[in-house]
């Protein structure tokens, strides 16, 4: 037990004795010896990384991992502050004096780096990179000059335009349901403020685009529009053909129950003029017309089921026509013309009525 204890107390002593001579020697060196040691020191541990086996390399990462987040834990502001611009200078100069094989190299390398580290990491890890990738955009994007705003911009349509153009028909058919699905998920956790925002920034968007389109913009737009509906009218199934008619005739009665006496003049006043070009084609039009006609290309007006009563005669009317004051002009003009009971003769009123079948 005694014996033990002295051999401690001598290697301690030794310890502190090989400490402070490796002191002293490092104080006393000149600059070549300095220079010369971190050489030999460079060239040693290349040497031992060379031929580290799988699980040193693996420990010594983690070491080093270890070290890096000790290290970052433990400093200041100040120093985290001196740091990131030292590591900003330090990548600038080996980015600046790199050959084009050396760039093509670093790519390879941190495009695997980053593979690795994307397999290996847990879902939390992935929540927090997300999170902290999305929290640095915004403060990025809140941050940017005007010229940044638009080189940003450019640089990501550009890449964009590359990453479609290469895409394979799978790769295409994944990423619209890739974006279909973020769409849907994006849009169904939006709180009110959010989706009223989002409207205001889209129809917003939407009116900029539009104003500042060419003539040839313009034309193209409207075309893949008539494409698009086109294509829609065509593939629909039975019951998407009743809902979107449906759907139209409540979009027409809201526009209608909503529309100022001067919107309803003007909507009166363009279907009479459709009406009166449909009615009377000179015989050079009509032919134009025929030759060029496409009925799919004709939408469909649709103006609601004749079933709006006459609250004067108990005419029935479609809504489509029924005026802003809900009062149909029409039959009694408003009710102003109150017409005595007509006798109709008993053959008409079987056929109206419809009792006897014998007819
Ligand atoms: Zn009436």
């Amino acid at each position: 037990m005694q014996g033990n204890k002295k051999q401690l107390i001598n290697a301690l002593k030794d310890s502190n004795e090989i400490a402070e001579a490796k002191r002293l020697k490092l104080h006393s060196e000149i600059a070549e010896q300095r220079a010369a040691r971190l050489l030999r020191n460079a060239e040693a541990y290349r040497i031992r990384i060379d031929n580290e086996t799988a699980e040193q390399h693996a420990a010594r990462l983690q070491r080093d991992a270890e070290a890096k987040r000790l290290e970052l834990d433990s400093e200041t502001a100040e120093q985290h502050a001196a740091r990131l611009q030292r590591d900003a200078e330090a990548k600038r100069l080996e980015l600046d004096s790199e050959t084009a094989e050396q760039h093509a190299a670093r790519l390879q390398r941190d495009a695997g780096a980053k593979r690795l580290k994307l397999d290996s990491e847990i879902a939390e890890q992935r929540a927090a990179r997300l999170l902290r990738n999305a929290e640095a955009y915004r403060i990025r994007i809140d941050n940017e000059t005007a010229e940044q705003h638009a080189a940003r911009l450019q640089r990501d349509a550009e890449a964009k335009r590359l990453e479609l153009d290469s895409e394979t028909a799978e790769q295409h058919a994944a990423r619209l349901q890739r974006d279909a699905g973020a769409k849907r998920l994006k849009l169904d956790s939006e709180t009110a403020e959010q989706h009223a925002a989002r409207l205001q920034r889209d129809a917003g968007a939407k009116r900029l685009k539009l104003h500042s389109e060419t003539a040839e913009q313009r034309a193209a737009r409207l075309l893949s529009n008539a494409e698009t509906y086109r294509s829609r009218i065509d593939n629909e199934t039975a019951e998407q053909r009743a809902a979107r008619l449906l759907s139209n005739a409540e979009t027409y009665r809201s526009r209608i129950d909503n529309e100022t006496a001067e919107q309803h003049a003007a909507r009166l006043q363009r279907d009479a003029e459709a009406h009166r070009r449909l009615r009377r084609p000179t015989m050079q039009t009509n032919a134009i017309d025929l030759a060029h006609i496409d009925e799919k290309e004709i939408i469909e007006f649709y103006c609601a089921q004749m079933n709006e009563r006459c609250e004067f005669c108990n005419s029935l009317n479609f809504m489509g026509e029924r005026p802003p004051d809900k009062k149909f002009t029409a039959c009694c003009h408003k009710g102003k013309i109150d017409l005595p009971e007509q006798d109709c003769p008993e053959y008409l009123e079987t056929l109206m009525n419809g009792v006897d079948h014998n007819i």
